[in-house]
């Protein structure tokens, strides 16, 4: 069994072979806080995290490690705004207005703004969350509106048990996403896409973050 250094490792060096460029996103959830704090003195420094109550508790315990960054990337339910957007640094997944305006609001003045990363639904599943790509114009504009917000780019997930070719369409389509993204907002610069099981696909369409847990850190509890 390779170590976590070990994983993360060749991770990193397969990354710097495909999209010398993206960033790494270490997604933590349901990962004890001492695998967090091994992966930091490795060099990492952003996490990402999908269960508020599970979050927190792990913000605080890392509080003395400079420059950890934290990304919301779970499911947004409106009554977790405030919370969110007074404890992370980015939101992977806003996909209503609503929830961009609740987020604006909400995030204190003393704190940078708060990173934002549209969510798409790029395969239109039903029950998925994420906003439909006719949404992309309405939503950077209400974000503009926010000097507590600053809009960086898209997330997607695409459909799970695609074929590589049916993954790389639904890549692609998320790069369109991003490029529409860009032409409304010329500072945005971050397209999130990609797993433990396909990252290395997103990165061939253009990722410039992959989101990757159980490759890293092993099965989850
Ligand atoms: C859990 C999760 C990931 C990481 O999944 P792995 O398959 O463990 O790499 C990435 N993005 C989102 C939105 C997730 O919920």
């Amino acid at each position: 069994m390779p170590t976590l250094q070990q994983r993360y490792q060749n991770i990193i060096n397969e990354m710097q072979r495909l999209a010398p460029a993206s960033q790494l996103l270490a997604v933590s959830k349901g990962q004890p806080v001492e695998k967090i704090r091994e992966l930091y003195a490795l060099g990492q420094r952003a996490f990402g995290e999908n269960y508020l109550r599970e979050a927190e508790q792990k913000i605080i315990d890392c509080c003395d490690l400079p420059g950890i960054q934290w990304h919301y990337i779970g499911p947004l339910q409106r009554n977790k705004t405030r919370p969110i957007a007074e404890q992370f640094d980015w939101v992977h997944s806003v996909d209503r207005q609503l929830l961009a305006e609740r987020l604006g609001n909400h995030r204190p003045t003393s704190l940078p703004p708060l990173n934002i990363l549209l969510q798409i639904n790029v395969n239109a599943e039903q029950q998925k969350s994420g906003a439909a790509p006719n949404q992309i114009s309405p939503l950077a504009q209400t974000i503009g509106t926010y000097s507590s917000l600053r809009l960086r780019g898209i997330m997607g997930i695409p459909k799970q048990l695609q074929s590589d070719t049916e993954k790389h369409l639904s890549f692609a389509a998320l790069y369109t996403a991003y490029q529409q993204c860009l032409e409304l907002t010329p500072g945005a610069d971050t397209l999130s896409m990609g797993m433990s099981g396909d990252w290395q696909i997103a990165c061939q369409e253009g990722a410039t973050m992959v989101r990757i847990g159980t490759a890293i850190f092993g099965p989850r509890k």
